[in-house]
Parts: C-alpha cells; structure tokens; sequence
C-alpha cells in the first residue's frame, strides 16, 4: 500500500498553504493532498472580494486577529517573491449614522491598538475618491491591498508538485481507519497509508470531521452565500474598497465596493442563508444540506439572541431593494442600471450551539489537524494559518 506522511483533504487556499509549510519545514515529506472536484478554485478560494485585510476588524488576541496581521505580511511576501499581482490600495470605511460612527470609532480603537496605522478622513477625501461617496465619518485603513488568490493557489500548487507532492482530483475523503502510528485512507479508487492528515474541507470541513474521527463535529457549516453586481465600465472611477461599517452582530463585511485586478467593479457580497453549500446559481437545494442547516439549533439561538433585528438581517439580505440601498447609503449614485453582471460565493460559515462562530476554529488530535471555521479573512491569513497548524503539529501531534 501507498504510504505518506501527510494527508491534506482539500485543495483550497488554506490546505495548500498547510502543504506548502510542512513541505519547508520538512524537504522530502510524502505529501498527498485529496481534492473532491475535477480542479482546484472551485469553492471559496476562487469566488471572493481578493482583498488583502488589515486586521482592523477583528478582537485583538483573537486568533482571526493574530493570523489576519501576520498573515498580510507574509501574502505580501510570497506575491512579491513569486512576482504574482496585487495592488496596495487602502480602503475607506465610511459610517453614515450616528450608531455606525460609534461603532466605526471602536474599530479605529481596536486597529489602533493592533499597532495598524489608521486615520480618519474628511469627507472633501471621500469625495475626492469617487463622485457620490458620502458619509457621516470615515476611516482610512492604508495597509489594504487587492489580489487574485486563484492565482495564489495555482501558484501554491505548482510549488507543492515541484517539491514531490501530490494531488488527486475527483478524490472525496470517504473512509477513515486508524492503524499502528497512522491511517488507512480510502477516497474515490485510493487506498493508502498516512501518517498526519490534515482537514480543510472549507463547506465540508464539519462533514470530514466526522469522517476522520467518527464524532460529530464541535461546529456545523452553515452555508452564507454572497451574491455580487459588476458595474459596467465607466460608472466608478475610484481604484480604493469603500466598505461600510459592519454590523458587530454578524461576522461578515457588507456589501462593499471593490475594484479588482483585471479593472472590473464589484459590488458585495451579501450574506443570504443557503440550503445549499454550492447553491452559486439563483436558486440551489441540496436535501442533505438543508436538513443540517434547519436541523442547527445554533441558528436559532442566532435569532432568539438577536430576535427580530438578526431575523430581519437575514431576510432582508436577500432582496435587491435591501441591497440597492445598502449601496446607496454611501455612494448616492447607484442604480441598477449601472449592473451588467453577477457571481457569488458561499462563506463555510461554522455555528456552534451558542450561535454564529466568529474566530477561526481548530481542532487538533494526535495526528490529525482540523480546519473547522476559515471564513473572510481566511484568504489574507493562510500563511499564517499554516504556521499555526505546523506549530500544532510539532507541539501535539507524533508523527
Ligand atoms: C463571498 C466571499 C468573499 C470573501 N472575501 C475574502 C476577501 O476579500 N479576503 C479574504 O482574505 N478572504 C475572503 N473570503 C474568505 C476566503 O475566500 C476563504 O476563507 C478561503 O478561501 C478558505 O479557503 P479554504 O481552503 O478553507 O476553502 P475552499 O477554497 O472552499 O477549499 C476547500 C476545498 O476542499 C474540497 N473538499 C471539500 N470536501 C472534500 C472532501 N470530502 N474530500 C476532498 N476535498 C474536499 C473542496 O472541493 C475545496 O476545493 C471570502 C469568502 C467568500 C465566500
């Protein structure tokens, strides 16, 4: 039988990077990494904003906090060394009431005591930004860049294959056997002997949990689609994200204006509740995973917590009205008109018995890593996250 010293099941951002630690840290290592699909980017990896974040949003200690500030130093470093785009941008975050410039200036507080260099503009800046950008208060957050992190995972991938590792696609993990010392795995025609195996199924990260240790995962993966407008060219000049002032009761951004790399304009994402975690069509419905999804009591504690203002939240992230005028909050100009086209993503979004799961989650076993909740900015941070998983290994695991 085939043996290996490292399983990674998944061939997202975050798995790869994991990889691509283990592969510096241990030259030689026999590494095989399971993809579920015919080819990588499929999921969360290649439908997101492509923003590098600063780390100004999240509690200082966390560990979304920790691996986000490291995490853009070292995505900087390996665009750079690997010469792949990305642009330093900034970014404004605007408030455009008096309770989001109370909760803009928590932000200020918490990025200023995470050692990032923000200020506040004036709203002439934000004008001078982009004709109908308007607001009560605004940030200006500098370290805040744009890239493709498709290309970062191809880039990862040819880097994992070059150093002897390798990948099996149409490959989903489906059989788990501890033996002396290690596993016994079986996925698609596969059978093979790994040492280590790392989990990071991002929308199934809760699933093969189960798979790998036969126990009910400690989070559910509750499905948060983002839906997302191109603007047609012409409309928005401006090459800076614009963000709104998150809602602090909900882990995710809001609809946000960004520019990426080849020059198109996106407006979003949203976060509608799916009963599907591929639903990146209109309309999705998977039996299965609308039956975990209803089935997670967490979620209704997510709605009794926050009662009618979270069940509003969530119903009305799915009406365009809703959407239109998240938009035109703080930039007065736009209309549907300016739209000529659409994509989506789906945030793995983890939920535990207390609600919405906010920082990243790991779980960690002898001789098994688990990736169980690596949402925005999962991207940003998988260097970092990669360093966490390997100084879990060397301090638990005993390979
Ligand atoms: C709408 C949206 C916007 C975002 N914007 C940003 C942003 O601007 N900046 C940022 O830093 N982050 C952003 N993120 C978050 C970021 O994209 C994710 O955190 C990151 O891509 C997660 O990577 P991953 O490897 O965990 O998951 P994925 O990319 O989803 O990869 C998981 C892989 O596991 C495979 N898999 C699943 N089950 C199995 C199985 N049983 N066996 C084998 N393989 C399996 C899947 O096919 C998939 O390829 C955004 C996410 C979304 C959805």
């Amino acid at each position: 039988m085939q043996q290996y010293d490292l399983t990674i099941v998944g061939a997202g951002i975050i798995g790869l990077s994991i990889a691509h630690r283990f592969m510096q840290e241990q030259p030689g290592i026999r590494i095989v990494i399971l993809e579920r699909e015919g080819q990588i980017n499929r999921h969360q990896t290649g439908r997101n904003s492509g923003v590098i974040h600063s780390g100004i949003y999240y509690r200082k200690g966390s560990y979304k906090s920790k691996n986000c500030l490291e995490g853009y130093r070292l995505m900087l470093q390996f665009l750079q060394e690997q010469n792949l785009p990305y642009k330093i941008t900034g970014k404004a975050i605007v408030a455009t009431n008096e309770k989001e410039t109370a909760a803009l200036q928590k932000l200020y507080d918490n990025a200023l005591s995470c050692g990032l260099k923000v200020s506040y503009m004036e709203q002439s800046d934000l004008r001078k930004m982009q004709s109908g950008l308007q607001g009560e208060k605004a940030v200006w957050v500098p370290e805040t860049g744009i890239t493709n992190y498709s290309l970062v995972a191809e880039r990862l991938l040819q880097l994992l294959k070059a150093g002897g590792a390798e990948i099996v696609y149409s490959s989903g993990l489906q059989n788990v056997m501890a033996t002396n010392g290690g596993y016994e795995i079986q996925a698609g025609s596969q059978r093979f002997f790994t040492k280590l195996i790392v989990n990071a199924a991002g929308l199934q990260s809760d699933r093969v949990y189960k798979t790998i240790t036969g126990k009910k995962s400690p989070v559910t993966i509750v499905p948060f689609k983002g839906e997302y407008y191109k603007l047609k060219p012409g409309f928005y000049q401006s090459e800076i994200p614009i963000y709104p002032v998150p809602n602090p009761d909900f882990p995710f951004l809001g609809i946000h204006i960004t520019r990426m790399l080849d020059g198109t304009v996106k407006l979003g994402p949203n976060a509608v509740l799916v009963l599907d975690r591929h639903a990146y069509e209109k309309f999705g419905f998977n039996w299965n995973d609308a039956l975990t999804t209803v089935s997670t009591a967490g979620l209704y504690k997510v709605i009794f917590k926050y009662g009618k203002t979270a069940f509003n939240e969530l119903l009305k992230q799915t009406s365009k009205e809703y959407f239109k005028q998240s938009v035109q909050k703080y930039w007065k100009d736009f209309d549907w008109e300016m739209v000529n086209g659409y994509t989506s993503g789906i945030r793995a979004q983890a939920i535990n018995q207390n609600g919405l799961v906010d920082d990243f989650v790991y779980e960690v076993a002898e001789n098994q890593i688990h990736i169980l909740n690596a949402p925005s900015p999962a991207a940003t941070s998988c260097f970092a996250i990669a360093n966490q998983a390997y100084e879990f290994y060397r301090n638990q695991a005993t390979v």
